[in-house]
């Protein structure tokens, strides 16, 4: 198989192990980012669809449903199978989600080895989910109860299309739930090939439902959905708002959301490396091409050393290798799409009116894809636009800071609090700034280390809940409390 083109197998929706048309028989196109052409046409789900895709979950969270009835090492071992399945097709992955998004190999790799080593965690986890026996008062004893949500329906980005599905289904699966999966309208091969991979490991039909299609039409019936007992979401601020408000509208399904940032990284004069310190920011800032979630989109600097810096930077992004994202040299392929592509590059028409000193980069490259310099703006205020908003692009914002004080203080002065980042060689510099910042995570001396054990998710208007970790399979689990009366009580 040629690793450019990837054969696309699966095209279809995926409701109760089969991969089916869509009841409207409609599709929609999938574009390639970095040919602007069109990589095949996959069947769009409306709301009937959805409703099939919940009916077969309702009915895979059946009481006396294979899935319900399996002893829960039996879940483990289920995932462990699809995990070895995901390693066999590894390169065959690799390729798709390049394709698809236009992220260069070495991150499609990590991807794809991230999603093995997440869901590997939680299989982990499936018999080892313990309620209590609560010494209660009277003549009782108690004990609770883990059971799975439900049918879950989870609303993925196109950022990370196979990692952002492991952190749903892991959590999911090790739960017990069913699922329906809506991924994103941009980037829905690799979450069908995935759903054909469960099939294939032998998971029990219902368990897993795809439903590629829009935001506005599948997205909303499965938010609106008065049959999915929760719903994850990861995606914008905007969207999350809406998402939130039909599960108060519809039945009060519960919610776990993963949303937008606008994380400060910060590099305090004590740092005895700039070197290391200027490239901790860098791939802060530009990895998977600033689309990240947690991008350190805000990078402080103290004054003392902040010209040192900026050069420092600015040469990085100059060396930034940008092109096609199949070839192994590549670090920084297209920007997902056209939209996403003119929306950047309107913060950077932006970014230059409102004032901040253009350093590097700040145009489209090329004429064919959706391609971005990288681009660097020093001398940036906070009033400024581009260090308010999410650009998820390739832009890295550099502002000034004197003290400690006052770099908490405008690091907190956002709507958002999904991560943070502090270098520094003092110690108390850095517990000081940990405790004090309003931000889900908070990386010192390393930035974006999100791993399978810890919680991850967003203070504020970035989230509600938590992904990965132990946290994040207690957002899949209801604790049911069961009191039994008891003849006599005993200590
Ligand atoms: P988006 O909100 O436009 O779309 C996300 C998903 O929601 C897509 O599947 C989309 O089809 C769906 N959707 C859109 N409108 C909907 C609606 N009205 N009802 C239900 N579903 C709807 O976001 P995006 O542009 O795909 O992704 C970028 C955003 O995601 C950024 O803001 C980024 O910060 C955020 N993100 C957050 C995390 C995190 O973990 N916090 C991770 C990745 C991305």
């Amino acid at each position: 198989m040629s690793v450019k083109k990837p054969e696309i197998l699966y095209t279809k929706l995926f409701i109760n192990n089969e991969f089916v048309e869509a009841a409207s028989g409609k599709t929609f196109a999938v574009i390639n980012p970095t040919t602007e052409e069109v990589i095949s046409n996959v069947s769009e789900a409306g709301p009937e669809d959805v409703d099939q895709a919940v009916a077969a979950a309702r009915s895979a969270f059946g009481n006396t449903a294979p899935w319900r009835t399996m002893d829960a090492s039996q879940r483990g071992a289920l995932m462990h199978k699809l995990c070895d399945l995901l390693e066999r097709d590894m390169d065959y992955l690799v390729a798709l989600d390049t394709l698809d998004n236009g992220k260069p190999l070495c991150e499609t790799r990590g991807d794809v080895t991230y999603t093995i080593g997440t869901l590997r965690y939680y299989a982990g986890w499936c018999d080892k989910i313990q309620g209590n026996t609560i010494p209660c008062d009277g003549e009782f004893m108690c004990m609770t109860r883990k059971e799975p949500v439900g049918v879950v329906g989870q609303i993925i980005p196109w950022n990370y299309p196979l990692m952002m599905l492991a952190w749903k289904w892991g959590p999911a699966l090790a739960a017990g739930c069913t699922i329906v999966l809506k991924p994103a309208e941009l980037t829905p091969l690799s979450a069908l090939y995935a759903a054909a991979l469960a099939k294939e490991a032998g998971f029990p039909p219902g368990v897993v439902n795809v439903v590629p299609g829009y935001g506005t039409i599948a997205g909303q019936a499965v938010s609106h959905h008065k049959d999915i007992d929760k719903v994850a979401f990861t995606g914008s601020t905007a969207v999350g708002r809406h998402v939130m408000a039909a599960a108060a509208g519809s039945n009060l399904k519960r919610i776990t959301m993963e949303l937008g940032g606008k994380s400060p990284i910060v590099v305090c004069e004590d740092y005895d490396n700039l070197d290391e310190a200027a490239e901790v920011c860098h791939t802060a800032m530009f990895g998977n091409h600033g689309q990240n979630c947690c991008a350190g989109s805000r990078t402080f600097v103290q004054e003392s050393i902040y010209s040192e810096f900026v050069k420092r930077a600015v040469k990085l992004a100059k060396e930034r290798v940008v092109g096609d994202p199949f070839e192994e040299k590549t670090q920084q392929g297209p920007l997902v799409s056209k939209v996403q592509m003119e929306r950047v590059l309107g913060y950077i028409k932006k970014g230059k009116s409102e004032g901040a000193k253009l350093e590097c980069g700040g145009a489209r490259q090329g004429s064919q894809g959706y391609f971005v310099q990288p681009t660097v703006f020093s001398n940036v205020t906070d009033d400024m636009t581009i260090a308010k908003e999410e650009i998820f692009g390739p832009v890295q914002v550099i502002l000034k800071f004197k003290t400690l004080e006052e770099v908490i203080e405008r690091s907190n002065n956002t709507t958002y609090g999904l991560a943070s980042g502090i270098l520094t060689t003092n110690i108390n510099k850095a517990l000081t700034y940990s405790q004090a910042i309003r931000a889900g995570a908070c990386w010192v001396n390393c930035y974006d280390v999100a791993l399978p054990q810890t919680p991850f998710g967003g203070y504020k208007q970035s989230g509600q809940g938590r992904e990965l970790g132990e946290d994040g399979l207690a957002e899949y689990l209801e604790t049911k409390t069961v009191v039994i009366k008891v003849p006599s009580k005993m200590s």
